[in-house]
């Protein structure tokens, strides 16, 4: 069977977390900053490393078989892929941003504006959607300062915190779309045995990253009170103490809701709760 190839992001945002998911998958090997390409030791996998821009349209055109890019990019590249699985980092959101003292109150308001944006492909299905016709301005970074520059009269970029439109006096007025890094195919490749293998894994490693292991003490008498509390894997491991009376309960539980249960639990008289972090789920 032929190596599959995946590209991930050489440096930037994604970089870093692309890799440490493919290692938390147990795959080895060598991340040599200046290499474009690297083999896995002990998986049929070849890993590229590419600018993000060009990884929707190398798997579309088949040099990768598979890719790790942010949705924004996928969408914005119009490149045929499928979609395989969510990985839950890269979190930004595509915003409409206005100047503080600006006058547009409502998004009909952009109509006859400029915007100034990297994602010309995304504003233009966006305004689309809402029949506004606005003259889209593609510029390839800095977009943030365009207003004060009197370039535009908004922008459409990404935004995580809103530091920097802050600081150029820029305020959010729209989301147009949110977007997370994502594993994407080429077509066709769905059912290749490697990457459904490859598929299984991220998705342990996402379910561990997400899930602590908790063991807590219990009296007997309050054990139906903490179990009830818990909905694990299956249903908690309960082992005896050498104290009598005394339980202890192991099981797993979800980041979500985390600290509401251990403070439920505590309530219902566990004790000693002892939570640890979970390297793999396998289902
Ligand atoms: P490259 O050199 O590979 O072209 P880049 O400069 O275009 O890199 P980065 O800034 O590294 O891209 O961002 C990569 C991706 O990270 C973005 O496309 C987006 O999906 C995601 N991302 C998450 N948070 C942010 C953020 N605050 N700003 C920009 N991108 C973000
Ligand atoms: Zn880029």
């Amino acid at each position: 069977m032929k190596n599959l190839k995946i590209a991930i992001q050489k440096s930037g945002r994604l970089n870093e977390k692309s890799v440490q998911i493919l290692k938390n998958c147990g795959l080895v090997f060598e991340n040599y900053k200046s290499s474009l390409i690297t083999s896995v030791a002990n998986f049929p996998l070849e890993i590229l490393f590419l600018r993000d821009d060009d990884i929707p349209g190398y798997v579309e055109q088949g040099i990768a078989d598979l890719g790790i890019v942010g949705e924004n990019v996928i969408d914005e590249s119009e490149a045929q892929v499928s979609y395989i699985k969510r990985l839950g980092f890269g979190k930004c959101t595509l915003k409409l941003a206005i100047p503080k003292d600006s006058t547009i109150e409502d998004l009909k308001d952009l109509n006859g504006k400029a915007i100034a944006t990297s994602y010309p492909v995304i504003l233009k299905n966006f305004l689309d959607e809402y029949n506004i016709n606005a003259d889209i301005r593609l510029i390839s970074g800095s977009v943030e300062i365009s207003p004060g520059l009197g370039l535009s009269d908004a922008i459409c970029d990404i935004v995580s915190t809103g530091g920097t439109l802050k600081s150029n006096g820029l305020k959010p007025f729209a989301d147009v779309r949110r977007s997370e890094a994502i594993l994407i195919g080429r077509k066709g490749l769905e059912d290749n045995h490697i990457l459904c293998e490859l598929v299984q894994r991220i998705e342990s490693v996402l379910m561990a990253k997400e899930t602590k292991y908790v063991v807590l003490n219990v009296e007997k008498k309050n054990l139906s009170a903490v179990t009830t509390l818990l909905h694990g894997v299956k249903s908690p491991t309960i082992v005896p103490l050498a104290e009598e009376g005394w339980v202890a309960v192991h099981t797993v539980i979800s980041e979500d809701d985390f600290w509401e249960k251990i403070n439920r639990l505590k309530a219902a008289g566990a004790q000693g709760i002892v939570v640890m972090p979970i390297e793999k789920i396998i289902m």
